[in-house]
């Protein structure tokens, strides 16, 4: 990109190290970026700093937050006798969307992948069986997605609960083998949550 001055081309080599961008996009969007009134340029970097310094993972059930709990923990309505296990915050942000689940979360931030090396120490699994011993648990939903990962994660979670006395089920497979959860309809995802089964 010898024909863009240095800062240009530093910025659109920024732009497309982010996921989904590819060198068009990136060049697209610096040149909205050097369009836009200075302020919200400002604006828009702060926000990315701020986020970036600030979110954590919630100290109960590891999603990304800004506070030492996330809304949903906080949440004194909700039953937190059962907990959702999902692979990562936005699975939980489409189950949420659905608006029909009361129950809290445990948010593992990826799957067990023996081919990419992922095993069971890299997900936030440690953290769920210290968070079983220490609530009492009703009821632990497996909704992790339907790719040979999440499916592994599931059998591997439901042999590490199931002996603790906690039930276990494991959502229906009306969601699509392979489908990443995040991108499926609000429907289709009720549905899989309404036909859980046992493991
Ligand atoms: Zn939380």
């Amino acid at each position: 990109m010898e024909y863009y001055s240095r800062q240009i081309s530093n910025l659109i080599g920024e732009l497309s190290r982010l996921p989904s961008i590819g060198s068009k996009t990136a060049q697209r969007l610096a040149f909205h970026i050097l369009s836009m009134p200075k302020n919200d340029v400002k604006a828009l970097s702060d926000a990315i700093i701020e986020a970036r310094e600030n979110v954590r993972y919630c100290k109960k059930c590891y999603t990304l937050t800004d506070d030492e709990l996330c809304p949903i923990c906080k949440n004194e309505s909700r039953n937190h006798r059962i907990i959702m296990v999902v692979e990562n915050s936005r699975d939980l942000a489409a189950y949420e969307k659905t608006g029909k689940f009361d129950g809290v979360y445990h948010v593992l931030h990826g799957a067990i992948s023996p081919m990419n090396g992922i095993g069971p120490a890299d997900i936030k699994l440690k953290e769920l069986m210290t968070r079983l011993s220490e609530e009492d648990i009703d009821e632990v939903i497996i909704a992790t997605n339907s790719s040979l990962e999440g499916e592994t994660t599931a059998m591997y979670i439901s042999k590490l609960v199931k002996p603790a006395g906690i039930k276990v089920t494991r959502i229906a497979s009306g969601v699509p083998v392979g489908g990443d959860i995040e991108y499926i309809d609000e429907v289709t995802l009720l549905r899989a949550l309404e036909g859980r089964t046992e493991l």
